[in-house]
């Protein structure tokens, strides 16, 4: 801890958490009462409520020694409402629930709230609660978010049909190759052993912001709405493109076809791959934290939906029979698998039981 830095303790939890709420008016008329009470009071009137929570634990969802704090609050936040956007409705509340061990600073967790703050006012979400704590394991972060719609508006992602088109925004596996090139920099650093030791990430800003800042599709939302295309599915893409449309498939009991050359790549995520010489579809398919929206809509929606800039139509929904495919440039049909984010890795497919394992097979006499 340097001079100017102050030590959770000297505040108490009650000016911590003063310190760290005050400056979070609120704008919602739905925010009857945030915080300072038992409980905070929302006011619905007729409209759907939905509620959606994350749960962000040091060492296994983000690691200080690259992610900033302030990112670290961000990407908290705006995962939270990419939840309630991706059910088609508008993210209203949050509260927060923080557990820190003595290593933090009151400093540090003012630079995550100066994030949750920032997302805050630029999706129009109020904090109204929350809960703080001390950890014996490092830093832990819960958010649960709060959002409305009206009832007719809701899209599950049981609704796929057949011949229905598979839409997704933006563009995927950049977050991925992004946490790929921090860790590798990281290692780099470590081995360097020198404070000093200067990073290049250079020409590679974006991938870099799609790990670190995030950003949830409000404005494919409401360009959705705006075109009057209601989905017939529709889910954010957290755990990698594959794991989702299996989703949406057992879940709407359908099957799909998915073409390898309509999948949205940047140019920095696929130059990223080739220097990690790592296939770039698998990437795309597998790496996850993109935030973007997977949808379906009728088919009888294509020109509006292929209006809508920043939306690729990648393929459509078929009987189940047919199962899920991935079809290649060259016409070949590839059964989708889910390989993207296991919160509940068995020990051989953590990576860095792999990584044990190897070096274990390596030094093995035979
Ligand atoms: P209780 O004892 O009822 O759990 P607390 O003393 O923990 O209440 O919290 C007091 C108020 O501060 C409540 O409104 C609670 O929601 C809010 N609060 C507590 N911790 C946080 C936090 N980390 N972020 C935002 N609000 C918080
Ligand atoms: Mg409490």
């Amino acid at each position: 801890m340097t001079p100017n830095e102050t030590e959770i303790a000297s505040l108490g939890e009650f000016g911590l958490i003063d310190r760290l709420t005050r400056d979070f008016p609120l704008k919602n008329p739905s925010s009857v009462k945030g915080v300072g009470d038992d409980a905070a009071v929302l006011d619905y009137k007729d409209k759907r409520v939905l509620v959606t929570t994350d749960l962000l634990l040091e060492g296994i969802h983000f690691d200080v020694r690259y992610v900033p704090l302030k990112h670290l609050g961000y990407k908290a936040a705006v995962v939270n409402f990419s939840d309630i956007y991706a059910m088609n409705g508008t993210p209203k509340q949050i509260t927060v629930s923080i557990g820190m061990s003595s290593r933090f600073t009151v400093e540090h967790i003012e630079a995550i709230y100066s994030g949750i703050r920032l997302a805050c006012e630029i999706y129009g979400v109020d904090l109204v609660g929350g809960d703080t704590s001390a950890s014996a394991t490092g830093l832990v972060i819960s958010i649960t978010c709060i959002g409305e719609a009206e009832e007719e508006d809701i899209v599950y992602r049981d609704g796929a049909k057949e011949t229905d088109l598979i839409c997704v925004s933006g563009d995927l596996g950049a977050a991925y190759m992004g946490l790929q090139l921090l860790e590798r920099e990281n290692s780099v650093a470590a081995a360097h052993g020198a404070p000093d030791f200067q990073p290049d990430f250079a020409g590679k800003e974006y991938i870099l912001e799609r790990q670190l800042k995030p950003e949830a599709r409000k404005d494919v939302v409401e360009a959705l709405r705006k075109a009057g295309i209601k989905p017939t599915s529709m889910m954010d893409v957290s755990d990698g493109l594959s794991s989702e449309l299996l989703h949406i498939c057992h879940a709407s009991r359908t099957g799909c076809r998915v073409y390898e050359d309509k999948i949205p790549i940047d140019y920095q995520t696929a130059v990223m791959a080739e220097e990690f010489n790592m296939n770039l579809v698998t990437a795309a398919m597998n790496g996850g934290e993109d935030y973007e929206l997977l949808f379906t809509v009728p088919l009888t929606d294509h020109d509006k939906v292929k209006a809508i800039p920043g939306v690729s139509v990648i393929g459509y929904v078929t009987k189940p029979e047919l199962g899920c495919a991935l079809v290649t440039r060259d016409g070949q049909e590839l059964g989708i698998k889910a390989q993207g984010w296991n919160a509940f890795p068995r020990p051989s497919e953590s990576p860095a039981q792999a990584e044990a394992e190897a070096e274990n097979s390596e030094k093995s006499p035979e």
